[in-house]
């Protein structure tokens, strides 16, 4: 299977040369939050696939529910005008849970084609609005929202807009509320001041009547899982409201659970006009993601499109196998998970927190089941690991020996997200096989 991948499969995010030198590591199977690989090596998965598995892995019903929609209606196109009763329950669904009144949901196949939609949506919007003007997107540095072209430009990440001309010249940025590399230091008010005078002068320097929205994920997960001070999202969007910016929060990873409630915006006491989800939606069972749009936005668009069909679809969009999935994963979230989730959530914290006085520990950070222990050459100077994937590899390497995945950023942050159904035995091991292999970093 190593020689095959070699030769075939494409990783587009490894590095090919690290990838060539390693060899891939093939998972053959998975219970819970444990995966098994080729060789019979069993894992905690303490980062849920990609983020996404939240419900963990090998529930019959969920692969039941699958297999029932397969047999009897495995597929209807969204596109022009049909429908399939698993995809309309779980959009109403939804809605019903979703913060406001985000209550119209389009379906997508993933988190990056959710985040592109809504940059299209969003033109449809001002367009019908009779704004076409208003065409500058504004997001967060140390953001990740896809890597769709468009998306990619969004996503505040240099790997991926080398090479392509990225980010567009419509695409801005303001700096990140990353708080234990702030320059203002990591007072919760401070960050949030600096953040709106950041967010205030972008959009004096773009002009106030060209803004069209503003990005943000409620936690930035791909940029190290960095947490906003509390009043951040809220201040952020009430400043968007009060200037007729669209406010979208990318909850790809934050929604379903992952950081507590179904919603991270809920805690947060915002309603965003545009809501992105993905992962969580089915699990990583099958792909599907989720824009969700507020009443005025979904009316504005579908007024200005008149009877006229927009330009915007997927030839998967709202697959009825997808939706039964979600619907099921949905009973499994409200019959258990959320409230187990929240409580392993809190045990993973405490567990990590403990780890703060480890020579390597320079901080750690999350909510609920999302977590990141950032790694440091000094403490007191806070001197990064050296900016290459050598060392992050060496570390997820040495952890998968000690039979635990994490993610290892390149810039030593270290990723954790388990599925919502770990056990308070399975979280103190993620902690352990953590500080064995810290520790084994040391040596
Ligand atoms: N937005 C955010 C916040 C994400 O974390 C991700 C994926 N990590 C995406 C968008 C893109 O989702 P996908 O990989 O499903 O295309």
């Amino acid at each position: 299977l190593i020689e095959l991948d070699r030769a075939h499969l494409i990783h587009p995010v490894a590095s090919y040369r690290s990838h060539e030198k390693h060899g891939v590591r093939v998972l053959a199977s998975a219970k819970g939050a444990t995966v098994t690989d080729a060789s019979g090596k069993q894992l905690i998965d303490g980062f849920a696939g990609l983020w996404c598995v939240n419900a963990g892995y090998g529930h019959e019903s969920i692969v039941e529910a699958a297999a029932r929609q397969m047999r009897e209606l495995p597929y209807a196109t969204a596109y022009f005008g049909l429908g399939s009763e698993p995809a309309i329950r779980l959009a109403s669904e939804l809605a019903d849970r979703a913060p406001g009144d985000l209550n119209h949901v389009y379906f997508t196949l993933g988190g990056s084609d959710a985040v592109d939609s809504t940059i299209r949506f969003i033109r449809y919007y001002w367009n019908a609005r009779g704004r076409p003007e208003r065409d500058q997107f504004i997001s967060v540095e140390q953001g990740y929202h896809g890597s769709s072209t468009a998306g990619a430009g969004l996503t505040a990440l240099p790997a991926f807009h080398a090479g392509f001309g990225l980010p567009f010249d419509w695409q801005h940025k303001i700096p990140s509320h990353y708080a234990y590399r702030n320059p203002v230091g990591e007072d919760p008010q401070a960050i949030i001041e600096a953040s709106l005078a950041a967010l205030k002068s972008k959009v004096e320097a773009i002009g106030p009547e060209l803004v069209a929205a503003f990005y943000v994920e409620p936690i930035q997960g791909s940029g190290g899982v960095l947490v906003p001070p509390k009043g951040w999202v809220k201040a952020m969007r009430e400043f968007c409201r009060a200037h007729d910016i669209l406010f979208v929060a990318d909850e790809v990873i934050t929604g379903f659970g992952r950081t507590g409630p179904l919603f991270a915006c809920s805690e947060e006491e915002v309603v965003p006009d545009f809501m992105t989800t993905a992962k969580g939606l089915t699990s990583g069972y099958v792909p599907m993601g989720a824009v969700f749009m507020a009443d005025h936005v979904y009316e504005t668009i579908a007024e200005g499109a008149g009877t006229t069909a927009i330009g915007h679809g997927y030839t998967y969009s709202a697959h009825p196998v997808s939706a039964a999935v979600g619907l099921e994963v949905l009973k499994l979230y409200e019959n258990g998970l959320f409230d187990n989730g929240v409580k392993a959530g809190a045990r993973l914290m405490q567990g990590l927190q403990s780890l703060r006085d480890h020579p390597l520990v320079g901080d750690v950070r999350g909510r609920g089941m999302l977590a990141a222990v950032e790694l440091v050459v000094d403490k007191s100077n806070k001197t990064p690991l050296p900016a290459s994937a050598e060392p992050a590899r060496r570390i997820f390497d040495r952890a998968w020996e000690n039979g635990l995945v994490i993610r290892a950023f390149g810039n030593g942050v270290l990723g954790y997200a388990p599925p919502l159904c770990c056990t308070e035995t399975e979280i103190d091991a993620i902690v352990e096989r953590t500080r064995i292999t810290l520790d084994e970093t040391l040596e």
